[in-house]
């Protein structure tokens, strides 16, 4: 399996859109991996993680060919994550040769709620009919091509919106949990990650909150508490030696830069993702 981190922010950006702060100045005049964009990851080309403000940049800036991408899994509808707007450019005159034509979205019923409220007035029908729609519950796995993908409750900000982190498998059995956007997990995601029979291959862990410790009461996580966690991974089998484990989803609000994360990160054997970066796993 490849994996590729495509964006890497929080809602903002960072440099965020409409900010000042030293953090969002001090990225912009680095530049390089302290650019983030809004949060999306792609498996090989045809496993789209989200669907961001930002798809259109990293079609360009990553050199994708979008129309490859069979299936679509959105963690929550907060607009970091999902702008629905973009699928009415999906099809019918805007789209020609595709490779594949029809898409499986999966995603909460509060998400495909807003892709009709956001969308309803404008899609056209040929371009609608090729969006199919596959509404998810907690724990009930579905089969999309080869992967197997679980969704879990995330703990993260309004739960009637059913944000969700995910277990994806595929069919060599190479396993990835996505965790974002998400708090500290509730008991019956830990019964979940304990009942595993074997390590997962990748973990990508919310770091939003940067140098601060939430002690597990925030709908995101710090790097302490991303620490913590892996520490309680290791101790039930969930992480082992081979096992990758990525901080992703940052923002300025969080203060460290690239070069300060992978300070902090590397001695505890975390990695650090960044716009772009590739994992053979
Ligand atoms: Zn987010
Ligand atoms: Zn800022
Ligand atoms: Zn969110």
């Amino acid at each position: 399996m490849e994996f590729t981190y495509l964006g890497t922010a929080a809602a903002e950006g960072w440099p965020a859109v409409f900010c000042r702060c030293k953090y969002c100045l001090e990225a912009q005049r680095l530049g390089g991996k302290n650019i983030r964009t809004r949060s999306q990851a792609i498996i090989n080309d045809d496993l789209l993680i989200d669907l961001p403000p930002d798809t259109y940049l990293h079609k360009l800036a990553h050199n994708l060919d979008l129309t490859r991408v069979k299936y679509l899994l959105l963690t929550h509808c907060h607009m970091d994550h999902f702008y629905p707007q973009e699928l009415t450019v999906r099809g019918s005159c805007y789209s020609v040769d595709m490779v594949s034509p029809d898409l499986e979205i999966y995603c909460a019923e509060e998400s495909f709620a807003l892709f009709n409220r956001c969308t309803g007035w404008e899609i056209d029908g040929e371009s609608l009919s090729r969006l199919h729609f596959h509404i998810l519950k907690a724990f009930e796995p579905v089969q999309a091509g080869p992967y197997t993908i679980t969704p879990l409750p995330a703990n993260h900000m309004d739960m009637r919106h059913e944000p969700f982190i995910y277990h994806i498998t595929d069919e060599a059995g190479v396993s990835v949990f996505y965790l974002h956007d998400s708090g500290y997990y509730s008991p019956a995601v830990w019964d979940y990650f304990k009942a595993q029979k074997k390590s997962a291959d990748l973990i990508s862990f919310d770091t939003t909150c940067g140098e601060e410790d939430t002690h597990g009461k925030g709908s995101h996580m710090g790097f302490p508490d991303v620490v913590r966690v892996r520490n309680e991974m290791r101790e039930i089998g969930l992480v082992d030696a081979h096992t990758r484990c990525v901080l992703n989803h940052f923002s300025h609000n969080g203060h460290l830069l690239h070069h300060e994360l992978e300070a902090l990160a590397g001695p505890e054997q975390l990695e650090v993702s960044f716009d772009g970066k590739k994992l053979q796993l």
